[in-house]
C-alpha cells in the first residue's frame, strides 16, 4: 500500500490538489484500500473538478509544475479524465506512461496516447514547462504580456516569444455565445498614428466594433468600418434577438429595431452606453503600457486576449485553468 501511495502522490500533487485535501484523500484511501479508484476514471474526475479552481501564485506553481514531465501528466489528465473506456479497445481507462516517449499507453490493447497531439504544443521545440509558464503568465497579468516580457522571463528569442504569445491569443477568441439583456453597442477607433496605412480603414486606424452587457460579457471586433452593411450583421451575429441594445446616435444604428431588438439611443441620463466606453479606455490604456505597437493585422488576437481576462473577471483565481483548458480544448 505504501508504495501506491508513493507512486500516486506526484499526481495529486500535479494537480494542484492542496495538501490537507490530500492528506485527507490519502488516508480515506488507507481505509478503503482503493487502488482501484486511484486509477479509476471518476477518480481522476474528482480530482481534476478539484484542480481547476485553485488560484495559484508563482511558489505554488512551481511546485505543482516544477518540469516538463509535471506538465505532460496535467495535460494526460486533463483529457483522459473524461474518459471511462479506451478508445481504442474499449476495455476500462487505464493507462501508463510510456518510457523515453511523450506518450501513455492503454494496459489492455497497448494503444498509445499523446497528450501534446493536436494541441500548441505539438511539434514545439519550445519545452512544455515553458508553455505552462507562458500560461501562467497570462492567466497572472491584468494587462497582457509582450513579446519582450515573454523573452525574458520564459528564456527564449524574441521570434519564439513573439509567436508563443499569438498562439495562446489566438486560443482564447470568444465562446460564441450569444450576447443578451442589456447590451451596450459602440464603435471605436485604434492607433495608426505613427505607423502608416495598413489597410483598416480610414486614416491607417483600425475601427473597433464592441458590445457590451451591462455587468455581462464583451465582444469586441476588428471591422473594415463602421458601415450599416457592416455592423448590422454582426449585431445580428452577437446579440439575441428581442435585447434591449442602447447606442449613441451614429446613423449605422438606425432601423436596429427592424431586426428585432428593442433599440435606445443615448440621452445623457438613463440611457448610456458608459461600460463600452469604459472597456475602450481600459483597452487603450493596458495595450499602451504593454505593448509599445501592436499591427493591425494582430490586432484581433490582442482584442480576443482583453476580451478572455475581461469576460472571467470574476473567476480571476481560476484563469490559469481556464486559460489552459480552452488553449486545449480549441486548438
Ligand atoms: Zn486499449
Amino acid at each position: 500500500m505504501k508504495s501506491i501511495m508513493v507512486k500516486y502522490f506526484p499526481t495529486y500533487y500535479t494537480l494542484g490538489t492542496p495538501p490537507l485535501v490530500s492528506l485527507l484523500v490519502i488516508s480515506q484511501l488507507r481505509f478503503c484500500k482503493a487502488v482501484i479508484a486511484l486509477t479509476s476514471p471518476s477518480f481522476m474526475r474528482i480530482l481534476a473538478r478539484r484542480l481547476k479552481f485553485w488560484g495559484m501564485n508563482i511558489i505554488e506553481f512551481n511546485a505543482r509544475f516544477p518540469d516538463s514531465e509535471a506538465c505532460l501528466h496535467d495535460l494526460f489528465l486533463r483529457q483522459s479524465c473524461i474518459m471511462m473506456r479506451c478508445k481504442a479497445c474499449n476495455e476500462p481507462f487505464k493507462y501508463y506512461r510510456v518510457k523515453n516517449r511523450k506518450a501513455y499507453v492503454c494496459g489492455s490493447c497497448g494503444h498509445q496516447f499523446y497528450p501534446m497531439a493536436g494541441t500548441i504544443f505539438e511539434g514545439s521545440t519550445t519545452e512544455l514547462y515553458k508553455w505552462y509558464y507562458l500560461i501562467y503568465l497570462f492567466s497572472s497579468s491584468k494587462n497582457g504580456v509582450s513579446a519582450k516580457e515573454i523573452e525574458r522571463q520564459v528564456k527564449v528569442t524574441y521570434k519564439t516569444a513573439w509567436r508563443m504569445g499569438h498562439q495562446i491569443r489566438k486560443l482564447l477568441a470568444d465562446d460564441g455565445l450569444k450576447l443578451k439583456g442589456l447590451v451596450e453597442i459602440d464603435e471605436s477607433l485604434y492607433g495608426g498614428k505613427s505607423h502608416g496605412k495598413r489597410g483598416w480603414g480610414a486614416e491607417g486606424r483600425a475601427v473597433l466594433f464592441g458590445m457590451i452587457e451591462r455587468n455581462g460579457k464583451v465582444r469586441v471586433k476588428v471591422v473594415p468600418n463602421r458601415q450599416k452593411e457592416v455592423i448590422v450583421p454582426i449585431i445580428k451575429k452577437s446579440v439575441e434577438a428581442k435585447s434591449l441594445v442602447h447606442t449613441d446616435n451614429y446613423k449605422g444604428y438606425y432601423g436596429l429595431g427592424l431586426h428585432s431588438f428593442k433599440h435606445r439611443k443615448k440621452d445623457g441620463k438613463d440611457i448610456h452606453i458608459n461600460s463600452m466606453e469604459g472597456y475602450w479606455g481600459n483597452f487603450k490604456k493596458s495595450m499602451a503600457g504593454t505593448h509599445t505597437w501592436v499591427s493591425p493585422k494582430h490586432l484581433q488576437n490582442y482584442l480576443d486576449e482583453f476580451q478572455f481576462r475581461y469576460n472571467y473577471r470574476k473567476k480571476t483565481p481560476k484563469m490559469f485553468d481556464l486559460m489552459l483548458q480552452h488553449i486545449i480544448i480549441r486548438n
